[in-house]
């Protein structure tokens, strides 16, 4: 692991549409850095947990800001939990339901404010990979470092398929197509590569292949030439 000499406040920022490899390569460069791995799609996913469980739609706005105000959401960097009013929600959030319910969350704009504060609260005290969808564009726009890793669709298809034991790839497509779509095209910080992000493309790239661009990306923006290692 190399260690170098900064302040805290260090974001890296990974942003790109669900299946481009984030998860995987975020939690990887910040292991090979000592920074600490944020993934903030856990963040709407326990929200729409919540909602899902009490029956709240993800329409009615004023419940749902009320709730993403009061969920207490920890995300345990150590052990890889997310820990969600105390309850450990860590496989409960991967359900597809869930995945589709907080793309819908993701769209009101109250339960976007609430989880950009938590996400900025976060990256206080330590030095983040932070990994999501508006990141570079939103939460941090003056991230050190602004990567948006992407693939072709078919490609992340075969991995979000591969990754849920999913034989049926055209229900997986049709799901991702989906929330891609609301993704894009919500009106409040929708998924967009910030001007100034590094656009990478990883479908014909292996993982370790991904990693070793991003660090010296990282390495070339960070260091001024001082490594500690
Ligand atoms: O990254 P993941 O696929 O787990 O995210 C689930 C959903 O949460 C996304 O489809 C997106 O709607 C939402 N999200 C978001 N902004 C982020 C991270 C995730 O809107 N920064």
């Amino acid at each position: 692991m190399l260690a170098y000499g900064f302040d805290m406040g260090i974001v890296i920022a990974i942003d790109g549409p669900a299946g481009a490899g984030k998860s995987t390569i975020a939690r990887r460069l910040a292991e090979q850095l000592g920074f600490t791995y944020i993934d903030t799609g856990a963040m709407y996913r326990a929200v729409a947990l919540w909602a899902l469980r009490q029956k709240l739609e993800p329409t009615d706005m004023h419940r749902m800001e009320q709730l993403a105000q009061a969920a207490s959401i920890e995300l345990a960097t150590e052990t890889n939990r997310i820990i969600l009013n105390g309850e450990d929600v860590s496989e409960a959030i991967r359900q597809p339901e869930i995945s589709e319910a907080a793309s819908r969350v993701a769209a009101i704009p109250a339960v976007r404010r609430s989880m950009v504060a938590k996400q900025r609260e976060i990256a206080e005290n330590a030095n983040v990979v932070m990994e999501g969808r508006d990141i570079g564009s939103v939460v941090f726009p003056d991230a050190r470092v602004k990567i948006f890793l992407d693939a072709d669709p078919g490609e992340r298809v075969r991995r979000r398929a591969g990754q849920a034991g999913e034989p049926d790839t055209a229900a997986v497509h049709r799901q991702l197509a989906e929330r891609d779509h609301r993704d894009r095209t919500r009106a409040e910080a929708p998924l967009a590569q910030a001007p100034d992000a590094i656009y990478v493309d990883s479908t014909n790239l292996s993982i370790d292949d991904v990693l070793e661009a991003l660090l010296k990306l990282v390495r070339a923006r960070m260091t001024n030439g001082k490594v500690y290692h």
